[in-house]
């Protein structure tokens, strides 16, 4: 069986001391493809270079909700500027989040020294990246928390990538797949939905049209619980789990028994969802 990753972020400053390790383990784990998204142009240079360096690895560049506040001025000319010398590359990852505004504690240590940008500011960080996605067919891949209806609205009326987008780890209701999903939607499902406390997130799965089917780590964020995990690496000082995104092999076989299929018909059926969005 091979694994793909729809969305992780390998460039991460927590992945990075360990790549070598982490590299040999998707190797043995048999890894085919991983979407490696960037979120402020700081990490952009990064993500290129995994993508030189392995093969797996499609580059996706953004500049994500939470780094919206804190985007240089010159973000749209990089970003323009960026996709122009990687053909390959896909938008990513962006998004809508009232999360950080509404429900976020004043001092989340996610979301540590960044300024909270008010939603009508995300929207046209959000929709300016959009478009660039649709001019080149490129695939966006889309972070919400707590904004389905404004990022529908978004998508309706916007010019949408032909290939369609990914709404990575998403957890709106199983009332907008439908919807979503006629707008081009693809679905990703996360290795943290597999803890018993986040049924409701799982559940809503059952609903995603087979040809919508994704599967993510959003490594080094978003840790599987303890009993599903097959791969650690050290913790973080605040003692936050890091995420080996290898474990993208127990999401996978967490998924198979969630929707009661064998794993290696779930994996080709998310090979070729893979392959029609990222390749
Ligand atoms: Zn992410």
């Amino acid at each position: 069986m091979k694994f793909y990753d729809a969305h992780n972020h390998l460039q991460d400053e927590w992945l990075l001391p360990h790549l070598d390790r982490i590299a040999s383990d998707l190797a043995n784990a048999c890894i085919a493809g991983a979407v490696v998204n960037g979120t402020t142009p700081d990490d952009w240079p990064q993500v290129s270079a995994l993508a030189t360096r392995f093969s797996w690895v499609i580059p996706s560049f953004g500049v994500h909700p939470w780094d919206c506040g804190n985007r240089p001025p010159d973000w749209l000319a990089r970003l323009e500027s960026r996709l122009a010398v990687e053909p390959r590359a896909h938008v990513g990852e962006i998004g809508l989040d009232r999360w950080m505004l509404d429900r976020a504690a004043p001092d989340d240590p996610r979301l540590a020294g960044l300024r909270r940008a008010p939603l009508a500011e995300q929207i046209e960080v959000f929709t300016a990246q959009l478009a660039l996605a649709s001019a080149d067919n490129r695939a966006a891949s889309i972070h919400c928390i707590d904004a389905w209806g404004a990022l529908f609205d978004t998508l309706k009326d916007a010019v949408r990538p032909d290939r369609g987008f990914l709404l990575h780890a998403y957890s709106g209701p199983a009332e907008m797949i439908k919807p979503f999903a006629a707008l081009g939607a693809y679905f990703s499902f996360n290795g943290s939905y597999l803890d018993s406390k986040r049924e409701n997130q799982r559940e809503v799965f059952r609903h995603v049209p087979a040809d919508r089917l994704l599967v993510e780590t959003d490594a080094p964020a978003m840790p599987l619980r303890s009993s599903w995990r097959l791969y650690d690496l050290p913790a973080r000082p605040d003692t936050t789990t890091v995420n080996h995104p290898a474990n993208i092999t127990a999401v996978y076989a967490g998924l198979a028994q969630l929707l009661g299929q064998r794993s290696d018909q779930l994996a080709a059926q998310v090979e070729a969802n893979f392959h029609r969005l990222f390749l």
